[in-house]
């Protein structure tokens, strides 16, 4: 599943081909992902120009002048810049296309989402899906004393809390398990047990890691460009995600692995408290 890392790379890497381009038509080739099209799509954007792009959460954003156009790649999601008179293939269920170029969704499990939101509607952080998420684990609101202030009544395992995202957003299942085991807290800790100190490490960890990923899947830029393009599951040298019953790096220890929430975590008994 696309995280806030490769969403962020997909940004970056689409960014230089839509931005102060003029939309010349949309083709939507199926009824709709997560939810419908908005059918009347293609005469809403043609002719009009992308202003920019961003992020938030993992939802790509596209600010026209009219309103915004919010692009989620869902479970398997992955966007695409090529030219015009590619094929489409089976999955390819949304061009926004760009002159001689398109830009191309492809969604095979169709739990992406392609959305408008007018600017008459208000500011998109208002956004039914924008609004209950939490702060940009990049941004200048995310630090330590963020998370020590908005957990002191959570008495919710931290790893359970990290993953609700109402609180910071990004910090899916393996950055969490990695971002607690540089902080060295034990998962199951009630989230309002931890102090400041521990809080700072974490906030630390959490910058850390993600903008190492996405770091590292800017140097995969171009597999966004081209027929073959793949957006990556960056592979990364985890510590403790996926490594059950290996010995810990800094330990030698074995991590364990426990459920949560029906979600795996994996931590070193040994050097997370
Ligand atoms: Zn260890």
């Amino acid at each position: 599943m696309p995280e806030l890392p490769e969403v962020e790379v997909t940004r970056r890497g689409v960014a230089p081909h839509v931005e102060g381009r003029m939309v010349s038509g949309v083709a939507l080739r199926h009824t709709g992902l997560r939810w419908p099209f908005p059918p009347a799509l293609p005469q809403l954007l043609a002719g009009h120009t992308v202003r920019s792009t961003a992020r938030r959460g993992k939802y790509l954003l596209m600010l026209f002048d009219h309103g915004t156009l919010i692009v989620h790649l869902g479970m398997s999601g992955h966007l695409r810049v090529l030219p015009r008179d590619t094929p489409p293939k089976k999955h390819d269920h949304f061009d926004l296309e760009l002159g001689q170029q398109v830009l191309r969704l492809s969604d095979p499990r169709r739990f992406g989402a392609v959305l408008w939101h007018a600017k008459e509607e208000g500011d998109i952080e208002n956004h039914l899906l924008l609004r209950g998420l939490g702060v940009e684990p990049l941004g200048d609101m995310f630090d330590g004393q963020w998370l020590y202030r908005q957990t002191r009544k959570r008495s919710a395992a931290i790893k359970q809390v990290l993953l609700a995202g109402d609180i910071v957003v990004g910090v899916g299942n393996i950055y969490a398990s990695e971002s607690l085991f540089q902080a060295r807290i034990n998962p199951k800790t009630p989230a309002h047990r931890i102090g400041l100190a521990r809080y700072e490490r974490l906030a630390a960890a959490i910058r850390a890691i993600l903008a190492a990923a996405i770091e590292q899947g800017g140097s995969s830029l171009r597999d966004f460009i081209g027929v073959n393009g793949q957006s990556g599951y960056f592979q990364q040298n985890y510590f403790t995600y996926a490594r059950t019953g290996e010995p810990c790096r800094i330990c030698n220890a074995p991590i364990r692995q426990i459920v949560q929430g029906q979600r795996s975590t994996f931590y070193c008994p040994n050097c997370q408290k």
